[in-house]
């Protein structure tokens, strides 16, 4: 490891850096989350994926997680295993890292929405102020709600919204296809 980056670091800094690289966290979720200097992280990843990372843009704007109901539920899902992880006091690198890794495995067998440099633009987006966060009087389930939704007057909690849907599309559709 030491080989590979060439200076000492904090151990538990460099295997959250490698576990991120691993799962497909982009350098610049690395960096973010780790602190690694931005050209150690992208030799990180060359290192441990045998390629460099795709391009692309990370969501920057909640459009990405709240737009269907497939995505709410998903998004949601990960929002209450980041407060939960939060609560205990683990550093984001490992709330992140945590709760992605529980997001696939609760999604494993039905394919999932979000990757993990999703998983992180949805951690930074949660940290903005105006982000509304309520529990359901029905569920009891905790959500978040963005700010234009609310305006809207379409806010309702994710849950119950997937509830609904598995009632209205019936035994003809597999439960496996709603909750993908
Ligand atoms: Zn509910």
């Amino acid at each position: 490891m030491k080989e590979l980056i060439g200076v000492d670091l904090d151990a538990e800094v460099l295997r959250d850096a490698f576990a991120l690289a691993e799962v497909g966290a982009k350098s610049r979720v690395i960096v973010a989350l780790t602190r690694l200097k931005p050209v150690l992280a992208t030799k990180l990843y060359v290192h441990v994926n045998g390629r460099s990372a795709q391009p692309g843009q990370h969501p920057d704007s909640f459009t990405r997680f709240v737009r269907t109901i497939h995505q709410h539920f998903h998004s949601n899902y990960l929002y209450n295993i980041f407060e939960a992880l939060q609560e205990l006091g683990l550093p984001d690198s490992q709330v992140v890292l945590q709760a992605y890794r529980s997001y696939r495995e609760q999604f494993k067998s039905s394919p999932k929405l979000f990757d993990v440099n999703e998983a992180y633009s949805l951690f930074a987006l949660l940290r903005q102020p105006d982000v509304v966060k309520d529990c359901c009087d029905e569920c009891n389930t905790a959500y978040f709600l963005e700010p234009f939704e609310l305006a809207l007057g379409s806010a309702t909690c994710p849950c119950c919204r997937m509830v609904k849907r598995r009632q209205e599309v019936g035994p003809g559709e597999s439960r496996q296809s709603v909750v993908a």
